[in-house]
Parts: C-alpha cells; structure tokens; sequence
C-alpha cells in the first residue's frame, strides 16, 4: 500500500540523531551486551522528596484538573520572578515578563513561530542542541551555523558573521552553560553578543537550561545581567536538569512583555498550558533552588565529572575542562569519524557514547558523554572503552 506523502518540512529533516544511536544500543543489548549509556541528557537521580510530596497534594485538589491558566499560574509565575531576582538579582513583572513553558524545549520549538518570516536568517551554534535549528527550518527561517571552536571556548565569533547575514538575521540562539560542550561564557561575551543583536535588530534567545548545574566558585550568569538585554534577549529556563525534574515538562520565558507576548501568541494558539498540580510543584522546587537536598545532585555530578577527568588524563585525551553542565566533551581518541567511534565502542563493549556529529558538522571530531549513571558505572565504563584504543 502507498502511504501519503510526508510534508517537505518533514521530508527533508535529517533523522533525529538519537534515534540511530537508540536503535544501535537495542542491538547490543539483544546481543547479550551490558549496557552503559552515557548518551542522554537526562538525570539518574531522583526529583527531591519535598517536589514529589507538594505534587501528590495538589493533585488531590479538584481545582488543579481543569484547564490551567495560558501563560501559567499568577502564583507560578510570581515564584519564576522570585527566583530569578534571589538568584541574579533581576526584576522582572511576573504578569507581562514571564510565560510558564511545557518545558523549554516548547518554547524553544515554538519562538521562531512568533519572530521569524520565511527567508529570515536564524544564527544557531554549532555544535548545539538540535531544536535550535529544526524549529527555525519549521518557521521558514535559513539556518546560519555559528561554529563554536575551543580557540574561543566554545563561543561563537560574531565578527566572522557576513554583513548580509546579520542584515537578514532575525534571530540568535545562545546556550550558556552549554550542551554538549560544558563550556559556560563570560559576562564579557555575553556583552557583545548583546550589542551585536541591538546593532542588528535580531531577538537573542538565550537558553539557560544549565545556570544552576554547577560547582564552581561563580554561579554562571543570566543574559539578564547585561546592561540592556531586555531589548533584545528572551531566556528559556528550565526545570528539568536543575531540579531532576526531565520528565515532569516544566520551564518558563523571562523577557520584556513584548517578546514574552510573541511566544505567548503562538502558546494560545497550540497548547492549553502545563498541569496546574506540576506549577504547583515547580513553585516549591523554584521557591529551594538552593535546598541542599536540591544542589547535592550538582556536587555528586561534579564529583563524577573530576573522576572522569582522571581518567581521562591517563588515557591522554583532550576534553574541555568545566565546572557545570552534566557533560564532559572530549576529543575523538581515534582516526574514525565520532559516529564510527560511537558505534564501534557501542557495539564491542556496550558503552553508549554520542559523537559530536550528532550536534552538527562542527561537532565532528568530538564525543560527549553524560554524566547521568552512578560513579562505579561510570569507571567501568570508561575502563571499557580504553580497552579499544
Ligand atoms: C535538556 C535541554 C533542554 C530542554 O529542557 P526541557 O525543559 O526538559 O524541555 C533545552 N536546552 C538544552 C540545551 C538542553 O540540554
């Protein structure tokens, strides 16, 4: 039987690079091998207790079972100006600057919708997460990749962008601390990413998923502590990696009342907001970001991260040394593309590694893994693939 034709926006999309590597590690598996994944991004420990315990209660009101409020609880979205004025000492009004977000991934898919005609140039890092890129394509946009090198540590150089570019560029997107390199930016780059988007009229969308996971003695910084970003940056926070709450599908926007409108238009239009009894929740974990029994998980993923750097260091591999994200990026230690490295290792030892390749063509050359299994795991894993050298 003859199927219907996919759309060409879905036509043409490059298999979502997961997808191969999940299907390689079924393979292994069936093989009888013991698996180690250190591929996804997602936390091994559990959401803290106090999160769990505020959700079941306020599943058992009534109240939290109808349609929740579009832009998210007036007490939710209070709490997310709480917490970004205790922690980086912001201001912004809980009821035209902050939109609560079915996880930032959402609002990550959906803000090219609310900015970007067809034809509109989208600047996206290279290597970056991958919704950066395909949401642009969605709304019509052209990807412009921006690679980000260890010459200027994992930033991008915006004086590398051709002038027609950045006259056509409508949008910019920017994750600091970042996926899959760990690298955290400074305030400095930060300022001129700023200017260079108020120079050319282009939004900045800041994806701050990681500013809490780190270990370091400076916390990493908003976009908001520029001078000035509130004209030209939206930031996408999230609850997902801050709080081991992945599954939970919580985050929210903070920008001016104008680009937070934007996505709010799009919002209205294709989602009924995120469950009430979750806003609840993400209130209380939002109210303790810095409840031990919250930042633990960061020492025990630093503590993972030092130990890998170890061992890294023995077998001789380069990595960019980091003090957040829960990732370590390291050089392929191999002639072999990242992805043949990845599949080899998978396949001999049942280690699951991602290429960088999987990030786009400027991750080439590079791994990343996630330091998202128990400390003893992750030695064994790492003995086994110094064994394939
Ligand atoms: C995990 C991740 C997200 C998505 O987080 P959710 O809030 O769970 O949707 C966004 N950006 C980056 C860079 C991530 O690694």
């Amino acid at each position: 039987m003859s199927h219907l034709e996919y759309a060409d926006r879905i036509k043409t999309l490059a298999p979502y690079p997961f997808a191969a590597i999940d299907k390689a590690r079924e393979k292994a598996k069936a093989a009888g091998q013991d698996i180690i994944s250190l591929g996804i991004g997602d936390p091994d420990l559990p959401t803290p207790d106090f999160i769990v315990r505020a959700m079941q209660k306020a599943t058992e009101d009534p109240a939290t079972h109808r349609y929740p409020d579009y832009a998210g609880r007036a007490d939710f979205r209070e709490a997310a100006a709480q917490f970004l004025h205790a922690r980086f000492g912001l201001q912004f009004d809980p009821d035209s600057e902050i939109v609560a977000l079915i996880g930032s991934k959402e609002g990550i898919a959906h803000i090219p919708l609310a900015f970007v005609n067809p034809g509109d140039f989208v600047l996206c890092p290279d290597p970056g997460y991958p919704v950066y890129s395909v949401a642009s394509r969605f709304a019509g946009g052209i990807v412009h990749t921006m690679p980000l090198l260890p010459d200027l540590n994992f930033t991008p150089n915006l004086e590398a962008i051709a002038d027609d570019v950045a006259a056509g560029a409508k949008m910019m997107f920017l994750n600091y601390p970042n996926n899959p390199t760990g690298a955290v930016a400074t305030r400095e780059f930060l300022a001129e990413a700023v200017a260079y988007c108020k120079a050319n009229k282009i939004l900045l969308v800041h994806d701050c998923a990681y500013s809490e996971m780190a270990f370091g003695q400076a916390k990493p910084p908003s976009i908001f502590e520029i001078d000035g970003a509130k004209d030209v940056a939206i930031e996408m926070h999230s609850l997902s990696k801050t709080f081991n709450m992945t599954g939970w599908r919580i985050g929210f926007a903070a920008g001016s009342a104008h680009h937070v409108g934007g996505l709010g238009k799009i919002k209205t239009n294709v989602d009924s907001g995120a469950f009430d009894a979750i806003q609840i929740a993400a209130i209380e974990a939002l109210n303790r970001y810095d409840d031990p029994a919250v930042t633990d998980s960061y020492k025990i993923y630093g503590r993972r991260r030092r130990r890998c750097e170890e061992i890294l260091d023995k077998m001789l591999i380069k990595y960019l040394k980091s003090d957040a994200t829960f990732y370590l990026w390291f050089k392929t230690p191999t002639t072999e593309s990242s992805a043949d490295f990845a599949a080899r290792i998978l396949q001999k030892t049942g280690v699951v590694l991602t290429p960088g390749s999987a990030f786009g063509d400027v991750g080439e050359g590079w791994m990343r893994i996630a330091l998202t299994v128990p400390e003893q795991r992750l030695v064994e894993a790492m003995e086994r693939v110094a064994t394939e050298l």
